[in-house]
């Protein structure tokens, strides 16, 4: 053996053993900390199939890589509590998703799901933690998620009056999360880290009102863990590989968070978190420039035009409060000022405005279009959409 190859080697040795050593004192000098429990709660389930690719369902993906997941703890930390929120296809609301958590008085909770477009080309992971969406594209996510409410028995009793179609919604539940604020941004991003390191796409960590998470007592997150809706996201995630690869993501994540937190006494170092939030925030800036620079294919636009006026009123005018997160303007037509929400790249979209500004209390909404900045008939927009 080289001289030098046999120090290498009595390194090795002399780290491996001190680190073996180390490592119980570590452990027994921050008594303060121990995650004891985590519940891993797979998204919809039963007659609630999620959302849909080609062939794939939600409720399919996000329970085999729950189990994955809770497997790979429950070998590697038998000291760790696993609890399923589901391990079979059944239904459940999602308050009660959130009571298992709070009654099991867990240290964490997962939510794992798959996310959607009307576009096929968005594609990759997010990961979220409660708060105030910044984009409507992540309110659009967590209106998704929380449509599910409306499967339910009873759900106005249940989420004190929330109406998931109403984005003025999701503004009153921001804060209910914020003591664990902190610790739930660490993990999801660590989520994305290991997400990113693997190959996938990473779209960051996020923030948006989803009713799953609201009165959880414990850090909690929300994994989109890709788009159905794209051709090779929906492969990735309906195959077997792709499910062992996102359960290991998540599970190095949860180590390393749990071992992070147990080191520090259940305190978050406050250096990470200001990393972690820089880099949510430049994420979020990102998508928000990229939704503004939508593809507007053939020259089409859509709009929602929800109210006439033959006096001009400025768009924060009080009417408009319930539409206060859309994207608000107005035209002058003759003697018509014409208020709408838009514009929006596909009938599709404008057709799902539509229905959430006709909910905001503008029941008479309808779809316009405009070609090239011209107005024209609908249908005839609908023929030059490409295929
Ligand atoms: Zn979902």
């Amino acid at each position: 053996m080289h001289y030098s190859t046999k120090i290498a080697a009595i390194l090795l040795v002399f780290f491996c053993t001190s680190f073996q050593n180390i490592q119980p004192v570590t452990e027994n000098n921050s008594p303060g900390y121990k995650l004891k429990t985590v519940v891993i709660d797979a998204g919809h389930g039963g007659h609630d199939h999620g959302c849909s690719g080609s062939k794939s369902k939600e409720k399919n993906v996000a329970l085999s890589i729950s189990l994955k997941l809770g497997a790979l703890i429950e070998k590697n930390f038998p000291d760790v509590k696993v609890i399923y929120t589901r391990k079979t296809d059944i239904f459940l609301e999602l308050h009660e998703r959130a009571a298992v958590a709070n009654k099991a008085n867990a240290d964490l909770f997962i939510c794992i799901h798959c996310n959607a477009n009307p576009s096929s080309s968005p594609y990759g992971t997010e990961t979220y933690v409660m708060g105030l969406h910044k984009t409507a594209a992540n309110l659009g996510v967590a209106q998704r998620e929380n449509d599910v409410i409306l499967l339910e028995d009873n759900y106005e009793q249940h989420y004190d009056g929330f109406d998931p179609n109403d984005a003025a919604s999701h503004i009153m539940f921001s804060l209910f999360q914020h003591a664990y604020m902190d610790q739930s941004i660490l993990f999801a991003a660590k989520c994305e880290e290991q997400f990113k390191k693997t190959g996938r796409h990473s779209r960051g960590v996020k923030q948006a009102g989803f009713l799953v998470l609201w009165k959880t007592g414990m850090p909690s997150v929300l994994i989109e863990t890709g788009f159905l809706t794209n051709v090779k996201d929906e492969k990735f995630l309906a195959s077997e590989d792709g499910q062992i690869n996102m359960s290991e993501n998540i599970y190095r994540a949860f180590k390393e968070y749990k071992y992070e937190m147990e080191n520090a006494g259940g305190k978050v170092d406050a250096k990470k978190i200001e990393e972690a939030e820089k880099q949510m925030n430049k994420e979020e800036q990102i998508i928000s420039e990229n939704n503004q620079k939508e593809e507007f294919v053939n020259g089409l636009e859509f709009y929602v035009q929800y109210y006439a006026s033959e006096i001009e009123l400025k768009i924060s005018d009080k009417k408009f409060t319930s539409l206060k997160n859309e994207n608000i303007s107005y035209v002058k037509d003759n003697k018509w000022y014409k208020y709408r929400t838009g514009p929006y790249s596909t009938l599709d979209i404008a057709t799902q405005k539509q229905s959430s500004v006709r909910k905001a209390g503008y029941k008479d909404a309808f779809v316009i279009a405009y070609q090239n900045g011209k107005k024209i008939p609908v249908d005839e927009a609908r023929l030059l959409q490409p295929k």
